[in-house]
């Protein structure tokens, strides 16, 4: 299996991965929204056995979801700020890759079948939601963990408030 790196700005901390993502989540809430300082952030997941970091010590925000009461942990760079990657109470096998951080960040098949966008609710005026893909207004699963229905777009769906 292929290996792919990623890394901070300042390049006090590397990451590798193994293999390709279990999924992709491009979510669109309001944590995401101010944790990257942009519209939304693309989240490959990654079983934790596929991840390791492989220079430096990332240091730990712990922010409790709103929805759930869970933790989620931002993993960042102290010296230059970059978040890497997410770390969950509620999915504890997992990590989310901050997508932009991969040397890469085009290396990863991305397709409808392992993409989903999520929090269309709130997602930035402006934004495009593709075709194709599932689609929810908020998570993709109750805090139970039931599967809740998704959307599809027939077109390209502009966000307008
Ligand atoms: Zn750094
Ligand atoms: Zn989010």
């Amino acid at each position: 299996m292929s290996a792919e790196e990623g890394g901070c700005l300042c390049g006090d901390i590397r990451y590798k991965v193994t293999g390709q993502p279990e999924r992709i989540t491009v979510c669109h809430c309001t944590f995401c929204q101010k944790a990257t300082g942009s519209g939304y952030m693309v989240e490959p997941i990654f079983e934790k056995e596929n991840f390791e970091t492989i220079k430096g010590i990332t240091s730990i925000y712990p922010h409790t979801s709103k929805g759930s009461g869970k933790k989620v942990c931002v993993n960042f760079c102290e010296k230059c700020s970059t978040k890497l990657f997410l770390a969950f109470e509620r999915f504890p096998t997992v990590v989310g890759v901050y997508a932009g951080t991969f040397d890469n960040p085009n290396w990863f098949k991305q397709t409808s079948q392992n993409t989903k966008h999520i929090f269309l609710s709130v997602a930035q005026k402006g934004t495009i939601i593709p075709a194709g893909v599932d689609t929810y207004q908020a998570h993709a699963t109750t805090n139970d963990g039931r599967a809740i229905e998704p959307f599809i777009f027939d077109t390209p769906k502009k966000i307008s408030k």
